[in-house]
Parts: structure tokens; sequence; C-alpha cells
């Protein structure tokens, strides 16, 4: 009997010290956006696979979101397809992650196939010659793709396995964290530092796919690009 009392204490123990280390470890969902160049913002953690406001049905990475409000306003795009992990998506490309879009003109919205041509050459400039934070772009001379079909955005991250949201996000705007439980704090604001003047007015060189891909190359999965016919939207 004491012998088993014993045993039994033993294992409250070791449960008590393995919930203590796993309240200690940081928060899993924790997310630090970085702004590294203009229009480009490097996001590590706080993945997950939410609805996309005005679309529904349609899923995305959360920390797309942003760029998401973002398009729509300056594009008036549509998203026809987000995550999927349907079979006519490349399986080892952005959609079963998470972190590709396709899009067409949003026409009720005033939306036109030049708009979506503008954010096409904003994202890719030349032809295979993606500028960060993309890392694929499927337009005029993809197959499957292009004006009149539709606008394929794929965005860089680091390596991951279909249905598991990346570690590392490379977006255009940096995604707004996730809403934190209201902690009652008395601390007043801080105050605002007043913005220091910008320095001289020579612009900050244009940071291309390729430039961030060598920069962090080990934090980035290679380029895949959808093949074609496989990444029909309206193949459903
Ligand atoms: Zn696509």
């Amino acid at each position: 009997m004491r012998h088993h009392l014993r045993h039994l204490l033993g294992v409250t123990g070791i449960l008590v010290a393995v919930l203590m280390a796993l309240a200690a470890t940081p928060d899993a969902q924790a997310m630090r956006s970085t702004k590294i160049a203009p229009g480009v913002c490097k996001t590590v953690g706080g993945g997950k696979f939410v609805g996309i406001p005005g679309f529904p049905g349609e899923r995305i990475d959360r920390r797309l979101l942003r760029d998401i409000r973002w398009m729509r306003r300056a594009y008036d795009i549509f998203i026809t397809d987000g995550y999927s992990t349907a079979p006519y998506h490349a399986p080892n490309g952005e959609h079963p992650i998470g972190l590709a879009l396709d899009i067409v003109p949003h026409k009720a919205r005033g939306g036109t196939w030049a708009k979506i041509t503008r954010l096409a050459k904003l994202a890719e400039p030349k032809q295979n010659r993606p500028r960060a934070p993309w890392r694929w772009v499927g337009y005029n001379g993809d197959a499957g793709h292009g004006r009149g079909h539709h606008l394929h955005l794929s965005y860089l991250h680091s390596d991951t396995k279909p249905r598991r949201p990346a570690r590392i996000v490379y977006t255009h705007r940096c995604p707004q964290p996730p809403e934190k439980p209201t902690e009652p704090s008395a601390k007043p604001a801080p105050k605002k530092t007043p913005r220091k003047p910008r320095s001289g007015g020579v612009a900050a060189p244009r940071t291309s796919a390729a430039a961030v891909t060598s920069a962090s190359t080990r934090e980035l999965a290679p380029v895949v690009a959808e093949t074609a016919g496989a990444d029909l939207a309206d193949a459903r």
C-alpha cells in the first residue's frame, strides 16, 4: 500500500513537471514580423489556415490576409482558390500550404483584367524573375494561366509539408498579429517617438526574390512552378 502511494506521488510529480515545462515553452502561436526591405516583410511563426473574409469557402494562411486586403483595394481582385489540397494543384506547390492565391478580376467591384495585369507585372516584372515576396507567378507566358484565365501568386516561405503552415513566410505587407487576450494593464501607452527624417532621399534598392533567396537560402524551400493544366481553378 505504501509502495503504491509512493508510486502514485511519483507519477503526479512527473506530470506536474511536464505541465510546468509546457507552460514555460514560448507560445507556439507567437508571430514575429520584420520589414526587411520596402514591400517585403519576413514573419516567423503564427501560421494558421483561416477563412478569407469576403470569399466564403476560401482559406489561406492568415499571414497573407493583409496582402489580400491590399490587393482587393488596389486591384479589385477576386480569389478563386487559396489553401487547397485538391489533386489538380501541384502537391509540392504553395496551395497545399496556404501560401498561393488564384486571382481573377472582381467584376462586380469594378475589377478588370488590366488591373490584374498591373498586379502581375508588379509581382513579376520580367518573366520568371518574380520580385520578393513572391516566389512564383503564373500569368501570361505560363500554360494554364494568364489574362482571361487567372493569375497565380505564390509566396516565399521556409520548407514545410502539405497541410502544415510554414514557419517563415515573406509577404508584401506585414501581417497583423493574432488578437491577444486583453491584458489588464495599468501601464500607460508608450509615448510615440517622433519618426526620424529620411536621410538623403536615396531610394532603397528593390529587393528581388533572388536577393531574399540568396540572403536566406537555407530557410527557403525550392521554387516549384505549377505545371500546365495542373492549376486550373475552373477544373473543379
Ligand atoms: Zn494557383
